[in-house]
């Protein structure tokens, strides 16, 4: 197990699930677990008193219990107010053991912050097969990292194996798994048919080593990719978020140079970008929480949807320095922005965004 727990947390009538079973064969022998009834479950999954950090301690607090409403659903970030990738997120876990400080699930997890992950997960395949049956030919980009890290702890739980098992069989859905980690290893022995993709959020160092805490170092990240691909997976990378300090255009470009040597472009499905956003509640509690990270403290500004960002301008000239950079490797590399107006993206692409049902065709076939 690649990350510490305080204790497990088990609901009644999920102790015979397999998830438990694989969970509790592969936990230290001192870390201790408690049966919890429905009420109880609600209970451990809140943010415990008493202790200075109550976030962080949810996350070091294991608690396996039924998901009572649907898995399925659209990416809580898409709205009218931006340019959209037609990406549906798929829940089968909530929180994360790595702690990177602007991490948006400060705030959208601050009243459940415990480390959930759904002993009836297979449930949303059932989900998975109501959405092919009204597909009409369409194909959907469906991914389990937004309200966790899609690999983190996989080396307990296994779920990867269940999802590949599953999607490898489904013509018209591709699986993103997001991590920041590097445990693959219960990939590659794994056949994915074409329909799974792994994919990186990348930093620089900088940042890796002022505010990813407990993540993967983008070296490990890049390697893990490699791997995958030569496993027969796709792989995409996300710079996201996009942060502007001082020096950040010469180090992502520094990145994008690294990522390039071991992963030629022609093999990369698609990158996004997004920059830096926080609302003022996330800004208050990451601050609180990363006093010391400088990251967290560059200039910005209250923009139009409540959330604090870097001025537009620096923006853009991040964004057009890497798709830039993108460009003189030689292959074009599907693009996308996440959580930007569409002027931002014409700007950038120098055309108005396609609709999200038509780039989330395009990103999952690849
Ligand atoms: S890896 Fe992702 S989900 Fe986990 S703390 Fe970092 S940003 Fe949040």
């Amino acid at each position: 197990m690649k990350f510490d727990l305080d204790s497990v947390f088990i609901e009644h009538g999920c102790a015979d699930s397999a998830l438990a079973t694989r969970v509790l064969r592969a936990l230290p022998r001192d870390v201790p677990v408690t049966h919890v009834g429905d009420n109880e479950t609600r209970e451990a999954a809140r943010p415990a008193s008493g202790v200075i950090d109550p976030f962080g301690a949810g996350k070091r607090r294991l608690l396996i219990a039924r998901r009572k409403t649907p898995f399925l659903m659209p990416c809580p970030a898409g709205s009218s107010k931006f340019a959209c990738c037609g990406y549906l997120v798929l829940t089968l876990a909530s929180n994360c053991p790595m702690d990177c400080s602007y991490c948006f699930l400060q705030e959208y997890l601050a009243d459940n912050p415990a480390f959930q992950v759904y002993a009836n997960f297979t449930d949303s395949f059932d989900e998975l097969d109501r959405l092919c049956a009204n597909a009409h030919g369409r194909t959907f980009r469906v991914g389990t990292g937004e309200l966790a890290d899609s690999l983190a702890f996989d080396s307990i739980t296994g779920i990867s194996r269940d999802l590949i098992d599953f999607f490898a069989s489904r013509e018209n859905l591709t699986l993103e798994l997001k991590t920041k980690t590097d445990e693959i290893e219960n990939l590659l022995d794994l056949d994915p048919r074409g329909r799974v993709l792994v994919s990186w959020t990348l930093s620089p160092d900088a940042v890796y080593r002022s505010s990813e805490h407990l993540t993967a170092s983008p070296a490990a990240r890049i390697a893990a990719a490699r791997a995958v691909l030569d496993a027969g997976y796709r792989v995409a990378f996300h710079f996201d978020p996009l942060i502007a300090y001082l020096d950040a255009e010469r180090d992502y470009l520094q990145l994008i140079d690294e990522l390039l040597e071991v992963v030629p472009p022609k093999q990369i499905s698609f990158i996004s970008m997004g920059g830096l956003r926080m609302t003022p509640r996330l800004r208050g509690a990451a601050r609180s929480r990363f006093p010391a990270d400088p990251m967290l403290c560059g200039e910005d500004v209250l923009a139009a949807d409540g959330r604090f960002r870097a001025f537009t301008p620096l923006r853009l000239s991040l964004y057009g320095s890497l798709v830039d950079r993108f460009k003189k490797a030689g292959a074009e590399i599907p693009a996308y922005l996440c959580m930007e107006p569409a002027s931002v993206h014409e700007h950038v692409f120098g055309a108005a965004p396609a609709k999200a049902a038509t780039i989330g065709e395009r990103l999952a076939r690849g």
